[in-house]
């Protein structure tokens, strides 16, 4: 596929839904068509793929290639790497765009062997003209700005969630469905069940809201009141690294240089003191609001609000107002 310059996103879903990362990759993916003058064509997956296909066709994709065997309803990287080369072949796709999710990422590694591509990973910002395409990584918060090139033909981009526009929903507008053949997937592996660990928990990379808690928190339980809030305003929940190692949550929840990095557009640090480590993952959300007894604590120097206080007298009072101002 030497030199092709068609982009494909490949629409990996999680527990039977499109994550909304997968709807900005329809944004990402233009702006990488318009650097190599190629096309855009989606891949979606299992059983409600013609449902994915008109939800990526009512937001601009205009042409969707399904593979809607049962055996796609869970993600099994083996499969979905087989019939995601079966689609860049067919489409003569040079760029291949994935969430960065755990899958996104796993999905990526496969295929740069599959189809010897190259890998940026958790790219922000797509450029490029004249058929060289470039991207851009933020790394230590942004403090660092990695400008990654290619040198391979087919080129693989994982898209950190939350840094390009979701497309939105044009009245009207449909794409061109054609189902991939695709040899019967033929994994090693294969999901057996899935157990969600916590019901209802919204994923950290693509949460718009996050409320994290630190050691200042002082034992597990004070993440009750953190998930209250949380709740009350429809936030994932987040932590510092502290807290992971002392076991008061799990590893998942972790932000920061070894945790998970993110961009929402509120995050809330209640008793995190702001080590660069932690900055690392989220200094650059939109606002910062940090909860803290020390007014000096370099969380507050970054914080687009800071509230000088103990998280125990704060964060009830603001889950009553809110709940009140909403007449709850
Ligand atoms: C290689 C490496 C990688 C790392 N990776 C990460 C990472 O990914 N993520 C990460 O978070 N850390 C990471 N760390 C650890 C990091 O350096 C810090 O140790 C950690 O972030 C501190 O967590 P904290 O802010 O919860 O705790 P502390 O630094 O102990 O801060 C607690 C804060 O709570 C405040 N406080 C105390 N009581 C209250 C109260 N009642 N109400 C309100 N505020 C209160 C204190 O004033 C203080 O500011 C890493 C370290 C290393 C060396």
């Amino acid at each position: 596929m030497a030199g092709e310059k068609n982009v494909l996103i490949v629409a990996v879903p999680q527990r039977g839904a499109l994550p909304p990362a997968v709807f900005e990759l329809i944004t990402a993916a233009k702006k990488a068509a318009a650097a190599t003058g190629g096309t855009v064509s989606a891949l979606v997956f299992g059983t409600k793929a013609a449902d994915f296909a008109k939800q990526l066709g009512e937001r601009g994709a205009e042409k969707v290639l399904t593979v809607s065997d049962a055996a796609y309803d869970s993600f099994v990287d083996e499969a979905y790497a087989a019939a995601t080369a079966a689609a860049a072949k067919q489409e003569a796709a040079g760029v291949l765009l994935l969430a960065a999710s755990v899958a996104g990422r796993s999905l990526a590694a496969r295929l740069s062997v599959l189809l010897k591509a190259g890998v940026a990973a958790e790219i922000c910002e797509i450029s490029g003209s004249g058929g060289a395409l470039s991207a851009k990584r933020y790394q230590y918060g942004g403090n660092i700005v990695a400008e990654v090139a290619f040198k391979s033909d087919v080129k693989i981009l994982t898209v950190q969630p939350m840094c390009f526009e979701a497309a939105p929903v044009e009245a009207g507008k449909a794409a061109q469905t054609t189902p991939l053949s695709v040899p019967a997937a033929s994994a090693g592996a294969q999901v057996a069940s899935f157990k969600a660990d916590e019901a209802g928990e919204i994923d950290l990379g693509a949460a718009e809201r996050i409320v994290s808690g630190g050691r200042g928190l002082g034992n597990a339980d004070g993440f009750k009141l953190i998930r209250e809030l949380a709740h009350t305003l429809g936030a994932a929940v987040g932590a510092s690294r502290a807290v992971v190692d002392a076991g008061w949550i799990a590893y998942r929840h972790q932000v920061g240089l070894t945790g998970r990095t993110v961009h929402p557009k509120l995050y809330v640090a209640c008793g995190i003191s702001g080590q660069i480590q932690h900055l690392a993952g989220m200094a650059s959300s939109a606002n910062i609001v940090a909860v803290n007894t020390d007014p000096a604590c370099p969380m507050m120097d970054i914080a687009t609000l800071g509230v000088v206080g103990d998280v125990y007298e704060v964060l009830p009072v603001v889950i009553s107002e809110i709940k009140k101002r909403r007449g709850a």
